[in-house]
């Protein structure tokens, strides 16, 4: 994992130290895949230890094949946590090696992938992953698309507005309805907000958009469902390294990705699970529907 600056450095170390936190020039076509980034992210394979927070939940987390998602998984595996993945068929080794994780901490592993942008698959998500793990009690809307390769508003397509809203917001709603079915008293739902909920940056206005109407729809859903005892949260995490960022971003975005936070580089997926899983755990957040917890690297979400 990247170390956080040191505030004693000379210049010309700090300068030495900027390089060190620079990411290789990298590009992939979306969705991307993690065996083809450098450095290769962090998901927790090797620190996160669970302490039965989640035990004997099962979870379903969209986008759950790679990134945050697969750290959420890992987590929540440790956790004690039966864990369903949500993924787009290419992502098939990405969905297979958090798979390996899941069993690997002796929980059930449910493999679902498919398309969200297509409704009538979105809305059978939640359905195929109860068949495999016999119930749910965790959502985590996770799955996110953006792209960041272009200059004004002007050059934004139809294409990529579709794809962005469609997988951001229409399948949030799909996936929503359709897990209410199953979810019951005690149960929660975590969507994947963003620091350009707060701080849009104009490349990704649509995408920024997307992320403050994901926050607005936790209220309302948070305001709704508490009278079935379901809790409603989000994460809004800042600059995170996961396959996203080479499929979308620009090169020279990617090379300086993170270092305008107050920590001055960008977080691991590692860095965002804890979150999701306090918000999980019908224990430690009991009490706790409506919020958003940042995980920016010091901006701020307030
Ligand atoms: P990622 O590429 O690892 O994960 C995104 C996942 O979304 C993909 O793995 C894919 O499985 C899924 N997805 C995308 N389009 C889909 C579709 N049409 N159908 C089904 N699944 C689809 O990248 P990530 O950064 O871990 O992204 C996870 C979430 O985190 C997203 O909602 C993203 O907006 C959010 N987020 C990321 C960052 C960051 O800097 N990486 C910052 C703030 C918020
Ligand atoms: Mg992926």
């Amino acid at each position: 994992m990247t170390p956080a600056p040191d505030p004693t450095r000379t210049t010309e170390e700090d300068s030495l130290a900027d390089d060190q936190q620079s990411f290789p020039a990298q590009q992939q076509e979306p969705p991307g895949l993690t065996g083809a980034m450098t450095p290769t992210p962090d998901h927790g394979e090797q620190s996160y230890r669970g302490s039965g927070r989640l035990d004997g939940l099962r979870a379903l987390v969209t986008g759950g094949d790679s990134g945050i998602g697969r750290a959420v998984a890992i987590a929540f595996a440790r956790e004690g946590a039966d864990v369903a993945i949500g993924y787009l068929p290419e992502e098939e080794e990405d969905a297979q090696e958090t798979a390996r994780w899941i069993r690997e901490a002796g929980r059930r592993a449910a493999l679902v992938p498919g398309d969200l942008t297509d409704e009538a698959t979105a809305r059978g998500l939640p359905d195929r992953a109860v068949q495999e793990l016999g119930g749910l009690d965790v959502l985590v809307n996770n799955a996110g698309f953006q792209m960041a390769r272009r200059d004004s508003v002007e050059d934004v397509t139809t294409d990529e507005l579709d794809r962005v809203l469609k997988t951001n917001l229409y399948a949030l709603v799909w996936v929503t309805q359709s897990a209410l079915k199953h979810l019951g008293e005690g149960a929660s739902i975590i969507n994947n907000s963003s620091i350009q909920a707060y701080e849009p940056s104009s490349s990704l206005l649509d995408y920024a958009s997307t992320k403050a109407a994901i926050n607005n729809l936790t209220v309302n859903l948070a305001g709704e469902l508490g009278a079935r005892g379901i809790r409603v949260n989000a994460v809004a995490p800042g600059p995170i390294w996961t396959p996203l960022q080479p499929a979308t971003q620009p090169e020279e975005k990617v090379q300086k990705f993170g270092q305008d936070t107050p920590l001055g580089r960008a977080g691991q997926p590692a860095e965002v699970a804890p979150a999701f899983v306090f918000l999980a755990s019908p224990r430690d957040a009991s009490y706790v529907s409506a919020t958003v917890v940042g995980v920016t690297g010091g901006k701020p979400v307030f």
